[in-house]
């Protein structure tokens, strides 16, 4: 344990500083080995209060400090491990401050640190600090420029706005000038130094400006970013016309980097990409990785301005601008593609991932109150839950009224730091509505539960819905959230009852959307009546997972097939097999079969499958590839308070062998006709026949054995012309019981051979072989020494280790404690050299009390073991504590 304990910081305790830096002047020498820093601060009072300014500064080696160009005496200023203060300074002045840093040094790949042959920065949250001396918070917004000089080893020498001037020195070296006219928080600085190649384009804005589109990338990776080219142009002309939001500078700039702890960084004019969110080509990308690619290019250009025009007031806003533009980017992937097929994703990740944070000991609301380290808060729940917080608001507010509210809250508060209140007040004025109890779903932590009954006598048919929270760390006494619940009436024959015609009643305001009745539930219960009915209705609830809850509704296996079958929103239709499964699943008594209903259902949904091969749309394929797929064990395990992890695994597996047997001739006839002639296109033709025909691989490969198995798995990878179906039969092979393991070693060494020099998919080599079932602890370590693996590489620690303890839960929580082991060991061996990895994996030990049996313990040892390690990073120190927290 460290000797003093990081404090916690406070919500409450916000204060707008007094002198603030309004505009900044930023000179970067760079060296082999130091890069010198001279920046130059225009300090103005912006209100009455302090005379002393504390800048933040970290591993910073300081040279010259001057006020208004006199140098200072010792006692006008201090300087800790943290901060430097200066002491009473008049209401104008200029600061020069001289430091030196070394980005060859910075493993933790905060602040401006070296990949590779490449000089990149990544400032959000706090690695500014790392720079230089500033003012390094969100609500400080001051206009930069910045001056970069380098050897000519580094041609390309890039940060943000607009280029204003560039020169080779008498000494050979460049020097290259930018300058941002827009104010910004020090978090969206950016520099990039290196030998790069470029990608150009160029897109006409909507009142006809000119915008300058480049791509940086090493040479070898630039013939892979022509996708990621094309999206910025739809996300670009998109968000003209669905948000009307225009770019603002000549020029756009993203750059692919290959050691990078995010997925991507907003920087004003000039995104920083993680290689896997950038880089897209056949051999090289996945069908998901492609839609990965799309999404996150859009999220990241969106926040330029919902991030960067508009920012936040303090980290405790982070959804402000994340929950905000995760809505966004699903709106502008949904328009793009499927838009039930990417709410069916994004619900899947909701309810594994988010829904997990939120019943541990972790959970806290998408504006938390405190927080010991910020970099801990880039959570599921800031922005997954914070996405579908907005989406409640759109579903209540309809696109109308909440687009009059999104563009009131760019309107007045375009150059400012702006608080989620700010964005509820705007969307409040633009639409009349009260959303003081909209409010709390962003104080409160937790998933509420949802419980439903129905009632039918004499031709009225009553629904009640009542809501609830669990308690969750600090909040024991939870209020009712105003949830909008949208919802359906089936008749007898799976007919959606027209809402205009029915007679309703609430003591709960309600509205008609389209063939969907919107009943607003924002009291602890309400119900719904529906009069002068014939027969019994069928409810399909939740109709595109209007609000992120969790629903108790218990209804009968023959009630949830029937909604599976007949229900016309795909969301719902989804969620009702997924219900069905997971009662199968959870069920399983070690001997019993399938049941009859499950299997009637798989076969009918086979049969259209098949013909939606051959005559369906993608829509359909795509739609019943979800439908197919039984839900993973992440998903499983979040559906149950106490985790059976030997029981819900055999489960599956039992379910997997029975539905694989019981109907293999009819996946070996999806299989054969969704198999592909055509050349590998990442269009949604070719995916969505990829994903049927691999889901079909997946089952086939369970039911057959011996050589007729090894020759459809050789086959299906050497014919394969693309990554998704080359993964697809390494998955299949390491997942099959009955394959000889040779057989996997020797497919898993042609991929290795074939792609040694693409780094993106000597990930997938990593990854495919962490989540499989076989792989434990030992295997892991094993792979871990291999000579292909990089343990300072961000990309290359999530393909093993979070795959391992994300992805490959039966091992993970082996019972001898093995992956908790090798997990604690691994964030000890991170801790200094890069804290936001080392945190991140040892989130899920936090986990203990869901489970049963002997894992508690044996989790909390682990937790234990790294509660007495010296030098705790505050990032995992934060995590460690409240993990064991009672
Ligand atoms: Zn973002």
């Amino acid at each position: 344990m460290r000797d003093a304990e990081p404090k916690a910081i406070r919500l409450k305790d916000y204060e707008a500083p007094a002198l603030q830096i309004r505009q900044v002047h930023l000179a970067f020498e760079i060296q082999p080995g130091e890069t010198t820093v001279t920046s130059t601060l225009q300090i103005e009072r912006v209100r009455p209060g302090e005379t002393d300014l504390r800048l933040d500064g970290q591993e910073l080696e300081l040279l010259d400090v001057t006020l208004d160009g006199e140098s200072l005496s010792a006692n006008a200023y201090q300087l800790d491990e943290d901060s430097l203060t200066l002491f009473d300074l008049p209401d104008r002045c200029e600061i020069r401050i001289v430091n030196r840093i070394h980005p060859e040094r910075n493993t933790a790949l905060e602040g401006l640190y070296k990949s590779g042959n490449l000089y990149c920065t990544q400032c959000e949250a706090e690695g500014f600090r790392k720079i230089t001396y500033y003012q390094d918070r969100p609500d400080v917004l001051a206009k930069f420029s910045t001056t970069i000089t380098a050897g000519s080893a580094y041609p390309v020498l890039l940060s943000n706005g607009n280029l204003v001037d560039q020169q080779t020195l008498n000494d050979g070296r460049r020097q290259v000038s930018w300058e941002d006219p827009y104010p910004k928080p020090s978090y969206l600085f950016a520099l990039v130094a290196g030998d790069l190649a470029r990608l150009e384009d160029s897109f006409t804005t909507m009142s006809g400006r000119e915008v300058k589109l480049v791509i940086y990338s090493e040479p070898h990776n630039i013939d892979q970013c022509d996708y990621a080219m094309d999206v910025l142009k739809r996300a670009m002309r998109w968000d003209e016309q669905r948000f009307g939001r225009e770019y603002d500078l000549d020029i756009f700039m993203i750059v692919a980097v290959e050691d990078f702890n995010m997925g991507a960084m907003e920087n004003k004019g000039l995104n920083i990409f993680n290689t896997s969110c950038v880089l897209a080509s056949k051999d090289t990308a996945t069908d998901p990785s492609y839609m990965r690619v799309e999404g996150v290019v859009a999220h990241e250009y969106f926040h330029n301005w919902s991030g960067n025009r508009v920012t936040c007031r303090d980290w405790f806003q982070l959804s402000l601008k994340e929950g905000f533009t995760v809505f966004r980017d699903a709106e502008f992937s949904s328009d793009m593609n499927s838009r039930t097929v990417k709410r069916i994703e994004d619900v899947n990740f909701l309810r594994s991932v988010q829904f997990a944070e939120d019943a541990g000991p972790l959970s806290h609301p998408i504006r938390p109150d405190s927080y010991i380290e910020i970099s801990n808060f880039y959570t599921p729940t800031v922005y997954e839950k914070g996405a579908e917080v907005i989406g409640m608001l759109h579903t209540i507010l309809g696109e109308e009224v909440f687009r009059r509210g999104s563009d009131l809250y760019f309107e007045r508060h375009d150059g400012e730091a702006a608080t989620t209140d700010d964005f509820l007040a705007a969307m409040a004025d633009a639409s009349g509505r009260d959303l003081s109890v909209f409010q709390r779903w962003y104080v409160q932590a937790g998933t509420p539960v949802l419980a439903v009954e129905s009632r039918w006598q004499e031709g009225t048919f009553t629904l009640i819905l009542t809501q609830s929270c669990p308690p969750t760390p600090g909040q024991t006494e939870k209020l009712p959230v105003h949830m909008p619940v949208a919802m359906g009436l089936l008749d007898a024959d799976g007919k959606l009852l027209d809402p205009a015609t029915l007679q309703l009643s609430s003591d709960s305001e309600y509205d008609i959307r389209g063939d969907s009745i919107v009943l607003h539930l924002a009291t602890a219960s309400t119900s719904l009546r529906v009069e002068g009915l014939a027969t019994e209705p069928v409810v399909s609830l939740l109709r595109g997972y209007s609000a992120p809850v969790r629903l108790k509704y218990p209804r009968s296996p023959e009630i949830l097939k029937f909604l599976a079958i007949h229900d016309s929103d795909g969301f719902a239709a989804w969620d009702a097999l997924q219900t069905l499964l997971v009662d199968e699943i959870g069920s399983y008594s070690g001997r019993r079969r399938v049941s009859e209903t499950l299997i009637e259902l798989f076969a009918a949904l086979l049969e259209q499958a098949q013909a939606a091969v051959i005559s369906g749309s993608d829509e359909d394929r795509f739609m019943l590839a979800a439908r197919l797929s039984l839900p993973q064990e992440s998903y499983l395990f979040e559906q149950f308070e106490q985790v059976d992890v030997d029981a819900l695994c055999a489960g599956r597996d039992a379910l997997q062998q029975a539905l694989a047997a019981e109907l293999r001739e009819q996946w070996l006839a999806l299989y054969q006709a969704a198999r592909s002639v055509d050349a590998y296109q990442p269009d949604a033709a070719g995916m969505s026949r990829r994903a049927l025909c691999n889901l079909a691989l997946g089952f086939v490969a369970v039911a057959l054995e011996g050589g007729e198995l090894v020759e459809l798995l050789e086959a299906h990878y050497s014919q394969a012309d693309n990554l998704t179906d080359r993964r697809a039969a390494l998955v299949a092979a390491l997942h099959s019981t009955s394959l000889d393991s040779a057989v996997s070693r020797r497919l898993l060494q042609r991929f290795l051979d074939a792609f040694r020099n693409e780094a993106l998919v000597v990930n997938q080599w990593f990854s495919v072989q962490a989540g499989s079932p076989t792989c434990s602890a030992q295997d892991i370590q094993t792979l871990a020494a291999h000579d292909a693996f990089d343990g300072r590489n961000p990309n290359k620690i999530r393909a093993l280790y979070s795959a391992f303890a994300q992805a490959n839960l039966r091992n993970f929580h082996a019972a001898d404690g093995s992956g908790y082991q090798l997990i604690a060991d691994t964030v000890l061996a991170l801790n200094s050299s890069n804290p936001q990895m080392a945190s991140a994996l040892a989130k899920p030990l936090t986990r203990w009390r869901r489970f049963s049996g002997m894992r508690p313990g044996l989790m909390r040892q682990a937790l234990e073991r790294l509660a007495a390690a010296d030098d705790l990073s505050p990032d995992v120190y934060e995590v460690v504590i409240k993990g064991l927290a009672d």
